[in-house]
C-alpha cells in the first residue's frame, strides 16, 4: 500500500531498514539468548540520528514526529522486537520532558537523549499497581529544596541501563489520583538503585528491572509540570507513545510474515512447495491483509498526533489494541506455516511469537485499551 510518505519519511524508513537488516538481524538470536543489553546497536541507532526523530530541533533533534518514530520502530522491530523496544522505550521516557518540561529541563536532558548518548526510561508500574496505576505507593515528600523519594517500581524497560528516568510518585496520598506527580531522576543519584534483571519470555534483548528508591533526594527542579499532574503527564505521554508500541507490533508481524512467505516457497511437501496449497495461500493472504490494516491505522493515528490533535486517547488505544492483536495472530500463523521446524529455536520464527506477546500487555493491557475505547464511545454518545 502506498502511504504517500514524503521523501524524508522514506529516507528514515530506508535508513532504519538498513540498520535492521545489516546490524540487527545478524545478532538478534544472540541477544535473545544472552539477554545482554544491545549497546553496540544502540550506538549505531544513535549515530544515525534516529533518537532525534521525536525531539524538537532546538534541543538537538529533528523535530517531534510520532510518524517518524513509528516508521523507525516498525523497521527495527521487523528484525528484532527486543532491540527495537530499547529504542522506543527511550521515547516513552523522553516524551514527558518534551511535553511538560521547562526550558531548563529540556536543555539539560534532550540534547544527549537526541543523540542516544543517554537512554531514557519511564516508571509508573509497581508490584501492586499495574492496570490500576492509581494504586501506586511510591512517595515523593517535599523537604526544602528537594523531594525525597521512597518506594519501588517494577518491570521498567531500560531499567538499569537508562541514565534518565521519568518516575511517577505520590506527593499527596490524600488527593488520590490528583496527588501523583512526575519527576526526572538521574541514574547515580544516591538512594536510587536497581533490582534484579527479569528473565523474560520475549523481547529478551531489552532490559527490565526494578527501580528502588530509598530516601532518594532529588532537586525540586526535577519536578515535571506541577504537583498533582502525574497522571495527566502519564496519559498524555501514552497518547504519544502507544502508536510506537503499535508500530513495534506491526514490525514484528511484518517480519514474521516475510519469513513465513519465504519458507512457504522453499518447503516441499507432496512434491511441491507448500505455498502451492490453497490452505497456506489463504493464511498468507489473511496475514498480509491484517498487517496492512494495522499499519494503516497506526500511520493515521500517528499523523493525527503530528497534526496537533490533542484528544487522541481513543485512537492511540485503538492502534495499540488492533496492531498488537494482529501481531499475536500473524506470528502464531507464521509459526504454523513453519510446522514443527517453527517450534524449534534453530529457526527464527518462534522468537517473533514470543516478542509479539508483550505488545498486548505493556503500556496498558489490551483489556485496558478496550476500557479506554469503550468509555470514550459511551461518553461521546451522551453528548
Ligand atoms: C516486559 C515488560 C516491560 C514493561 N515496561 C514497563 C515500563 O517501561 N514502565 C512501566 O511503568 N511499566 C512497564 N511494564 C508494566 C506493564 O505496563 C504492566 O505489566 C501492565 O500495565 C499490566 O499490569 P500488571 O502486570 O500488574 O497486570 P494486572 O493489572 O495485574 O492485570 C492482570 C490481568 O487482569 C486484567 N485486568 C486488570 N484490570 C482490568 C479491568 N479493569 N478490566 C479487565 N481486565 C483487567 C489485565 O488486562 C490482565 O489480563 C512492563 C511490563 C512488562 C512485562
Amino acid at each position: 500500500m502506498d502511504y504517500l510518505l514524503t521523501d524524508e519519511q522514506k529516507m528514515i524508513q530506508e535508513l532504519a531498514r538498513k540498520i535492521a537488516e545489516e546490524k540487527i538481524r545478524p545478532v538478534a538470536a544472540k541477544y535473545d539468548q544472552t539477554e545482554e543489553y544491545p549497546w553496540d546497536i544502540i550506538k549505531v541507532i544513535g549515530e544515525s540520528d534516529l533518537f532525534g526523530l521525536f525531539i524538537p530541533e532546538e534541543f538537538g533533534g529533528m523535530g517531534i514526529s510520532v510518524l517518524n518514530l513509528c516508521l523507525a520502530t516498525e523497521e527495527l522491530s521487523r528484525a528484532c522486537g527486543g532491540i527495537a523496544v530499547c529504542y522506543a522505550a527511550s521515547a516513552l521516557g523522553t516524551f514527558p520532558i518534551i511535553l511538560f518540561g521547562t526550558d531548563e529541563q529540556k536543555k539539560k536532558y534532550l540534547p544527549d537523549l537526541s543523540k542516544g548518548k543517554k537512554i531514557a526510561a519511564f516508571g509508573i508500574t509497581e508490584p501492586e499497581a499495574g492496570s490500576d496505576a492509581s494504586a501506586i505507593k511510591t512517595t515523593a515528600k517535599k523537604e526544602g529544596n528537594y523531594y525525597v523519594l521512597n518506594g519501588l517500581k517494577h518491570f521498567i524497560t531500560n531499567g538499569g541501563d537508562a541514565e534518565v528516568y521519568t518516575v511517577i510518585a505520590m506527593t499527596d496520598k490524600n488527593k488520590g489520583a490528583r496527588g501523583a506527580s512526575a519527576f526526572i531522576v538521574e541514574k547515580g543519584t544516591p538512594g536510587f538503585t536497581f533490582g534484579k534483571k527479569e528473565d523474560k519470555f520475549g523481547i529478551r534483548a531489552s532490559s527490565t528491572r526494578e527501580l528502588i528508591f530509598t530516601d532518594c533526594k532529588i532537586p525540586k527542579e526535577n519536578l515535571l509540570s506541577k504537583e498533582g499532574m502525574g497522571f495527566i503527564v502519564t496519559m498524555k505521554t501514552f497518547d504519544m507513545s502507544r502508536p510506537g508500541v503499535a508500530a513495534q507490533a506491526v514490525g514484528i508481524a511484518q517480519g514474521a510474515l516475510d519469513l513465513a512467505l519465504k519458507y512457504s516457497k522453499e518447503r516441499q511437501q507432496f512434491g511441491k512447495s507448500i505455498s502451492g496449497f490453497q490452505g497456506i495461500q489463504w493464511m498468507l493472504a489473511d496475514m498480509a491483509t491484517e498487517v496492512e490494516a494495522a499499519r494503516a491505522l497506526v500511520y493515521s493515528v500517528a499523523r493525527m498526533v503530528d497534526a496537533g490533535k490533542t484528544n487522541v486517547s481513543r485512537e492511540s488505544a485503538m492502534a495499540k489494541l488492533y496492531a498488537s492483536d494482529v501481531a499475536m495472530k500473524v506470528t502464531t500463523d507464521a509459526l504454523q506455516i513453519f510446522g514443527g521446524y517453527g517450534y524449534m529455536k534453530d529457526y527464527p520464527i518462534e522468537k517473533y511469537m514470543r516478542d509479539a506477546k508483550i505488545t498486548q500487555i505493556y503500556e496498558g493491557t489490551n483489556q485496558i485499551q478496550r476500557n479506554i475505547i469503550a468509555l470514550q464511545l459511551i461518553k461521546e454518545s451522551m453528548k
